[in-house]
């Protein structure tokens, strides 16, 4: 097994599916230990199971992330079983595409405090965490999941794409404000993954969109060609920062 991020203490939160799942798996093929957050018990266990039977270190904590108090216990769980957290890959995440007219309150509310309240809930509770390991091991790694939606501009987007560029230019900030610290910040931008995300989708536009796009034979990209560029990040010598990288299928306009 790849020992290149053997002694770092990883948290991924939404890894119960998708690209969550997927780099939880690969964070622990590269010899990190790694919690696993999430609201559905029964899968992050069965996660730490089949990455226990390759020889790894998970460990699930089931919390829903738009809970401060909950996020905070979590991250106390952590440094109390692993040590503090060097390696944070803040990844939930939901996304309800309607045209604005319809006034969609709930799905407006639901992306706002996943994407936006969720996100700063995690960062909040694991940052204290990240700066002291990176004092004392010289880096740690804040990775957020933002999404192309950031930077492209799709009808019927709107609520989802001012989230994720909001989690862009948050990432933006807090690299200059916790870079001198060691702390490296990235942002992802991945483009079409295929995952759970599309599940949740009830917009009859944004289906069609997704259906049309399946059908024309494009590949979307994996969760693990996501997991990958994690793995690649987190390894890379501490002088080097990853800011900002986009993953595009290579079909997708
Ligand atoms: P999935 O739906 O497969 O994964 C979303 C994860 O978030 C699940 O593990 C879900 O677990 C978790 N989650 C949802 N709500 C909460 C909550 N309240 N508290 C804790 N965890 C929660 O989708 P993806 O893997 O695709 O999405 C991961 C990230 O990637 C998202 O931020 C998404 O915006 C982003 N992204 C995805 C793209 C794609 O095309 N798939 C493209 C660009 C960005 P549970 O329900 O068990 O809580």
């Amino acid at each position: 097994p790849d020992q290149s991020l053997s002694g770092r203490v990883a948290v991924v939160t939404g890894a119960s599916s998708g690209i969550g799942e997927a780099t939880a798996e690969r964070l622990a093929a590269m010899g990190a230990h790694v919690a696993v957050l999430a609201r559905r018990a029964e899968r992050l266990d069965s996660l730490v199971e089949r990455i226990g039977k390759k020889g790894g270190h998970a460990q699930a904590i089931a919390v829903d992330v738009t809970d401060a108090a909950a996020v905070q216990s979590a991250a106390d769980r952590v440094a109390d079983d692993f040590g503090d957290a060097d390696l944070l890959v803040n990844n939930a995440g939901v996304m309800l595409p309607a045209p604005i007219e319809e006034r969609a309150t709930d799905q407006w509310q639901q992306q706002v405090d996943l994407n936006i309240s969720g996100l700063l809930n995690v960062i909040g509770a694991f940052t204290p965490q990240l700066v002291k390991a990176a004092q004392e091991r010289g880096v740690a790694d804040l990775v957020n999941m933002s999404s192309i939606a950031a930077q492209n501009i799709f009808p019927n987007f709107a609520v989802y794409s001012g989230t994720k560029a909001f989690v862009t230019h948050l990432s933006r900030h807090l690299r200059v404000e916790l870079g001198p610290k060691n702390v490296r910040v990235s942002a992802l931008e991945p483009g079409i993954v295929g995952t759970e995300l599309q599940d949740h989708v009830t917009d009859e536009g944004t289906l069609q969109w997704l259906a049309d796009s399946k059908e024309s034979g494009m590949a979307w990209l994996t969760p693990e060609d996501i997991a990958d560029v994690v793995g690649y990040l987190a390894a890379l010598p501490s002088r080097v920062n990853l800011q900002q990288v986009t993953i595009m299928p290579t079909a997708q306009p």
